[in-house]
């Protein structure tokens, strides 16, 4: 019997989205299994590319119908690992998700795989103990490595390496080759002494107040230290540094950044409460799911505060006791570092956590610590959701209406859609938990799919906060141009009296501060794209969020030279200006995407707000999740419905989540709470049952609306996106296909467009858009893939196709 390897390439194109059928060298037979990478020679001028096993045929049977000769196959020239880096699951699931998502193989496969598996990396084998074979002992240096990748190894010693690794006594590990993939911090070593410093300050001219500033950051502190603790001081900029390293008063040096932030901070151990009925109820259901290894889907409906994560963790126990593991998503960790403390304070180090803000390195520890079943719960953000755990017993999605579970760029995948396919290979429940669930969630919960479990009350009975709407409108007959309706002032007023803290929320989304001419109503956009240049103060330019053009910020109109330019819009800076203004002896944190981009702002900001050190905490959209501080009594939202007028079918319940996630962030403890939203649709149904926290009612009102406009869930979504650097072949493109998929499709599939999307050119690129909405149409897979594949034929033209997609604009 001859074997062959089926190899998925690393040539991500249509034409070669198949596996390849390769000859395995008789040195490597026992050695190639399903799951472990290669490399071949691949095309007319065999051209090495990296691929993936993901099977093994035997060539005397399996090829005669592929006619396909033993001699014309190509051996595998190399094996990149000795044991597999996916396992049987994963390898299923990548052609699953493939399937569903229209990507091709081998960006799921990679998708799958740590940074450090997937970029062109250098391997080393590291011993972790003595090895008691000479012969293999000898292969490795002082420092007890093995450069794997170039030494050349012989069958046996390929073998018995794989068995030490598989034991244990050997492990990989990976120099990643591209630098851009390494954390790296900027550190400054002061070049002078004392009395240099001394000499320099009083040698400066009275307006080098720049260089003055730098000269007294070195005086305080002559030992390195990190740039961004320089950069505290706002009025130091990184280009007055690198100016400083010019006139040699100091040196930059890139530093790795090694740990995770959450691993060094103490954790407090817990342990299990005494639940309430409720939620009894619902650990009792879940794991007699867990017991019996039923992938029962569970949606666990319960308002903030009503003790979800404890129903989590004492489900995660039982899996544990029965020798299982649990993969728990989250949002997005950097926002929600209550959770991963919590998880840790239960279960302690054997928690993995992954996250985004790990470094290569960093993740392939932890996706190691996983696979040798070191670390047994992980917790994680979206792609977390591909952990090689095995034996999953219990999987969770907290905050399951989140958008960020929703993969915007290829493949994109719903990492709630592969948690189900999971459950099911794994037989395991699945908890999804939310306070305001996804119309799609709890619709399917009412029709018996899913099981719905709820926690009605808070814990302690604590009410809710009251939620006070204030109409704006009446607000811009009288203080014109404020932020702040006089209700909300005065109550901040009353907190910063009391010392009691208030967190201020200014929703974003939609929305930004752009310029505009007052004479002749010029907007300043982008060059590359038809999108409004949006103003940052930080950096004093005009910023396009798409692409990243930056520029000056005008003084005079481009387009007829006036003076007269107004910035509209509210942005947090401005806000906090006003706020300067208006409550001059207030404190005030300023949280959002401008002050927390470097590594663990925000988590620093979040603690320093706990600590009690300001007295408002002023952010966008992310200070709404997780936070959990007793001195809050006092929540105020500026702008309620920025989001309301956006084109996208689920901005009212977008807008509803929002605003009851964060009334739900007042009043956690034994003080009283209150909640002030401002608005400019005080009647709009969206706000009016986020005031009453009434969300089975916005649910109603909501699947009513859905159902008349014939929109999820009583509709399946799909949209088909068309650019071209040429407006008019996207629109002719388009324009054809909807008349091709009108005749390939059923009557009862409603074909909308095509449309220019909203932001009609990014980068220089033209969009179009289709979008269908349909109930049952088992001709829709092979359709688009018809469509994908045809499109590889025209130049320049790029089609991509989003299932379900949740972003519109
Ligand atoms: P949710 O996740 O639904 O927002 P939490 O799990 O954060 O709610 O619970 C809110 C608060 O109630 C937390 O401080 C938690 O420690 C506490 N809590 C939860 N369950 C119990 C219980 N059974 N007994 C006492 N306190 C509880
Ligand atoms: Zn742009
Ligand atoms: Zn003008």
């Amino acid at each position: 019997m001859t074997q062959a390897a089926q190899i998925i390439v690393d040539v991500p194109t249509m034409q070669t989205n198949r596996p390849y059928t390769y000859m395995i060298p008789t040195d490597l037979v026992d050695a190639v299994v399903p799951g472990v990478r290669v490399s071949v020679p691949f095309g007319k001028g065999d051209r090495e590319v990296g691929g993936m096993v993901v099977g093994l045929i035997n060539i005397d049977q399996d090829l005669e119908h592929d006619a396909v000769y033993q001699g014309d196959l190509k051996p595998i020239t190399r094996l990149l690992d000795l044991v597999p880096v996916l396992n049987e699951e994963l390898l299923a699931l990548s052609d699953w998700l493939a399937q569903q998502t229209f990507a091709f193989r081998i960006s799921t496969i990679q998708t799958m795989l740590p940074t450090a598996l997937k970029t062109a990396s250098h391997k080393w084998l590291v011993a972790d103990q003595a090895i008691d074979n000479d012969e293999l002992a000898r292969l490795f240096d002082a420092q007890g490595r093995l450069d794997f990748t170039a030494t050349t190894l012989s069958e046996s010693q390929v073998k018995a390496l794989a068995r030490l690794q598989r034991l244990g006594v050997v492990h990989a590990t990976y120099q990643v080759n591209n630098r851009a993939q390494v954390k790296t911090n900027t550190w400054v070593t002061s070049q002078l002494n004392e009395a240099q410093v001394t000499e320099k300050l009083a040698s400066l001219r009275a307006n080098a107040t720049k260089q003055r500033r730098v000269l007294l950051a070195l005086s305080r502190q002559v030992a390195p230290q990190p740039l961004a603790e320089l950069l505290t001081d706002a009025r130091l900029t990184r280009a007055d540094f690198t100016a400083a390293a010019q006139r040699g008063w100091v040196k930059m040096t890139e530093k790795e950044v090694y740990r995770d932030p959450f691993a060094q901070s103490e954790v407090e151990q817990t342990t299990s409460m005494m639940l309430q009925p409720d939620q009894q109820q619902a650990v009792t259901a879940i794991s007699q799911a867990i017991t019996a290894n039923q992938a029962t889907t569970f949606l666990l409906e319960g308002v903030t505060g009503s003790g979800k994560t404890e129903v989590y963790l004492q489900s995660i126990a039982k899996a544990l006791a029965q020798q299982q593991t649990a993969l728990m998503l989250v949002p997005e960790i950097a926002l929600t570092p209550q959770m991963v403390k919590r998880v840790r304070g239960r279960f302690g180090a054997q928690v993995a956590v992954l996250h985004s803000g790990l470094s290569a390195g960093e993740k392939y520890d932890e996706w190691r610590r996983i696979e040798r079943h070191e670390a047994t719960v992980v917790v994680g953000a979206r792609s977390a959701a591909f952990a090689p755990l095995d034996d999953l017993g219990l999987i969770i999605m907290d905050e399951e209406h989140e958008t960020s579970y929703k993969q915007s760029d290829n493949p994109r995948y719903q990492a709630r859609d592969v948690l189900l396919w999971r459950a099911k290979w794994h037989n395991a429940p699945v908890i999804l938990g939310s306070a305001t669930p996804s119309l799609e969630s709890r619709a399917r919960a009412e029709r018996g799919v899913y099981r719905h479990l709820m926690l009605p009350k808070r814990i302690n009975q604590r009410p809710l906060p009251p939620v006070q709407i204030i109409d704006m409108r009446e607000q811009l007959k009288t203080r014109q141009e404020s932020n702040f309706s006089a209700a909300l002032l005065t109550a901040l007023k009353q907190r910063l009296e009391r010392g009691e803290q208030s967190v201020l929320m200014l929703n974003r989304r939609g929305f930004s501060s752009f310029m505009m001419c007052r004479d002749c109503g010029f907007v300043l956009k982008c060059p590359n794209c038809d999108n409004t240049l949006v103003l940052h103060m930080d950096s004093h330019t005009m910023r396009c969020h798409y692409c990243g053009h930056e520029e000056a910020i005008p003084r005079r109109c481009p387009n007829c030279h006036s003076k007269r330019i107004s910035y509209y819009g509210t942005g947090t800076e401005k806000v906090a200006a006003e706020l300067k203004q208006l409550l001059p002896t207030a404190r005030v944190i300023r949280m959002d995407v401008d002050t927390t981009r470097r590594k663990g702002m925000h988590e620093k900001m979040l603690a320093a707000f706990g600590r009690r050190e300001a007295d408002i905490l002023l952010g966008t959209q992310m200070i709404a999740k997780g936070l959990d501080y007793p001195d809050v009594t006092l929540v105020g939202v500026l702008n309620a419905d920025t989001a309301l007028g956006l084109p996208d079918f689920r901005a009212s319940e977008r807008t509803f989540q929002l605003l009851t996630q964060v009334s739900g962030r007042a009043g956690r403890a034994d003080k009283a709470g209150e909640v002030m939203i401002q608005t400019f649709n005080p009647d709009h149904y969206a706000i009016q049952l986020a005031q009453q926290q009434d969300y089975e009612r916005f649910f109603r009102v909501e699947m009513n609306l859905r159902h008349l406009g014939n929109y999820p869930p009583y509709f399946y979504t799909a949209l088909i996106s068309a650019s071209d650097q040429d407006e008019n072949t996207a629109a002719k493109k388009m324009f054809e296909l909807a008349d091709w998929l009108k005749q390939r499709l059923s009557s009862s599939t409603i074909i909308l467009g095509p449309t220019p999307r909203p932001i009609a050119r990014i980068k220089n690129r033209y969009y179009y858009q289709i979008f269908l909405k349909y109930k049952q149409e088992p001709q829709l897979h092979d359709a688009l893939m018809q469509i994908l594949e045809e499109s590889q034929h025209l130049r320049g033209l790029q089609i991509s196709i989003d299932m379900e997609p949740q972003n519109f604009v």
